[in-house]
């Protein structure tokens, strides 16, 4: 399933507030902007964060808390619609205080002390997530 992008719609760069929740956040510029086919990338520091595992037996996503400051090394997502709605995807990588890296798909509950984030918004059709079988995940398919 592919989008058919025409072109860049348009790029927004910028910080996000201070104690707010890195995921909402960013649906929520995504939301305003009036984008809802793009690409998402950012850094900074978190002062706790939520990741997940999606384990591919049963199906279910195993939520790691972490609470205590990291820094956000690397941000990498899209935006897509879901049940009409706009809907952000993004993995994180992290690191801890002795600089150790670890990541996963980034969940509700990560909170921002700083970041620096780029938004590209494409011009084309939308792509829409539906239920997939296969997988249990709500993956791209036709709108
Ligand atoms: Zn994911």
């Amino acid at each position: 399933m592919n989008a058919d992008i025409t072109g860049i719609n348009r790029v927004i760069m910028g910080r996000l507030p201070h104690g707010s929740d890195l995921l909402d956040e960013l649906a929520a510029i995504c939301e305003r902007e009036g984008v809802n086919l793009g690409q998402i990338s950012a850094i900074g520091a978190m002062q706790k964060a939520r990741i997940g595992y999606y384990n591919q037996e049963s199906r279910r996503y195993e939520h790691l808390d972490i609470n205590e400051p990291v820094e956000l090394l690397s941000l990498t997502g899209n935006v897509s619609m879901r049940d009409n709605k706009i809907a952000v995807h993004a993995h994180v990588t992290l690191a801890d205080r002795q600089c150790r890296a670890f990541g996963g798909h980034l969940s509700q509950g990560t909170v921002v002390f700083a970041c620096e984030y780029v938004i590209v918004g494409f011009e084309g059709s939308a792509l829409h997530r539906k239920y997939d079988e296969k997988t249990g995940l709500p993956l791209w398919d036709k709108p």
